[in-house]
């Protein structure tokens, strides 16, 4: 297998001498064991933070250790009950080209025609979920909400935004970082109104996109544009805080939002969440998105970079904005 390793903890943006390429014979899989050819990894903003050594909800990665992250593969050889030879399965030792691990570690996935692998990468699989219960439980969204969501154009954006509008939102709005991903939101997603947070203020273009102010709030970002959100809030107003990627790779603590203290008056709620904690909503999920993604309603993107010696760049590229959509790696 050919592998990529954490060399060095990054400091500020990853860089090429993070990390290493290493070569491992894997061997047969033994009782209950299966060998996979992986087809496609994934690569998430939440390594980023697992790559410091500090405490968190998952633990650091190890130095000079295989990274793990998820994966599709082929079963190429099998030692495990259920499992069989050319099976795709879905598990967490991506980062690799091959993968010794235990069958209960792999989740078979059927893949239906008209739907692909890789999308079990990202709308189908962890970012969609994400989206789908972030919005709809941790967020309450209900039909005529106003919805404002970051990293729009994003893996979790692009979908918050395409599940906002076919629940019922009276308006989608996103925000990305450059005009293409702008044009994009409004022109192939459906979103009302979108603008380009590097063109000027959050907050200046917010209240200007959304007059009437807004009800929900989809936060990829925080920062800057979690205090925007703040002013431009409704009463009873509701954030799920997902991510806050603007301060992965930040040395210091954030210094904001500076206007926190809106949420008393405007009885705002917000509420972070992990998507791990939502499992019990998956069958419901798989059912109404890939309902949607079969009948062309909802539109999934993605950006594929080639082979495993690129997956740090293509990793590097993600956290820098070069993805629309989901991030995959095809080996
Ligand atoms: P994306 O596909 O959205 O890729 C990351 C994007 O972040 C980039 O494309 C870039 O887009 C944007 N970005 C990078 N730096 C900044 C910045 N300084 N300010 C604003 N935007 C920035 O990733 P995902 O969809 O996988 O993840 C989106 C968010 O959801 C992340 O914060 C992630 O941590 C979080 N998440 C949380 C989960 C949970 O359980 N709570 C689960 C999964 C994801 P642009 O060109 O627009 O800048």
């Amino acid at each position: 297998s050919r592998e990529v390793q954490l060399a060095a903890r990054p400091q500020g943006a990853p860089k090429d001498s993070d990390f290493s390429m290493v070569e491992r014979e894997l061997g047969q899989p033994g009782a209950g064991e299966v060998l996979v050819r992986n087809l496609y990894l994934s690569v998430d903003p939440y390594m980023r933070g697992r790559m410091n050594d500090v405490k968190s909800y998952t633990p650091p990665f190890a130095l000079n250790q295989t990274m793990t992250g998820g994966a599709v593969g082929e079963v190429i050889a099998s030692g495990a009950d259920g499992l069989s030879v050319g099976d795709l399965v879905l598990h967490d030792q991506g980062w690799r080209t091959h993968a010794l691990l235990p069958a209960q570690a792999a989740r078979k996935v059927e893949v239906h025609s008209g739907l692909s692998p890789r999308m079990y990468l990202g709308i189908l699989g962890m970012p969609g979920l994400t989206a789908y219960a972030g919005l709809l439980e941790v967020a309450s969204f209900k039909p005529g909400d106003v919805v404002f969501v970051s990293g729009a154009a994003g893996a979790v954006g692009s979908a918050v935004g395409q599940i906002a509008r076919l629940k019922g939102a009276r308006e989608v709005i996103g925000s990305a970082g450059s005009a293409a991903k702008v044009a994009h939101l409004t022109n192939v997603l459906g979103f009302d109104a979108a603008f380009n947070y590097k063109d000027s203020s959050v907050a200046k273009q917010l209240r200007q996109t959304a007059p009437d102010g807004i009800d929900v709030y989809f936060d990829n970002v925080g920062g800057d544009h979690l205090e925007a959100a703040l002013f431009a809030f409704n009463p009873f107003g509701r954030a799920a805080l997902c991510g806050a990627i603007s301060q992965y790779n930040a040395a210091q603590p954030p210094s904001g939002p500076r206007n926190l203290a809106l949420a008393i008056g405007k009885q705002l709620t917000l509420r972070g969440f992990i998507v791990s904690s939502y499992s019990h909503l998956f069958p419901q999920f798989t059912k109404d998105v890939s309902g949607w993604l079969l009948s062309g309603e909802l539109h999934h993107d993605e950006t594929v970079v080639e082979g495993i010696e690129n997956t740090p760049e293509a990793f590097m590229g993600m956290l820098d904005g070069q993805n629309t959509g989901k991030m995959v790696i095809k080996l």
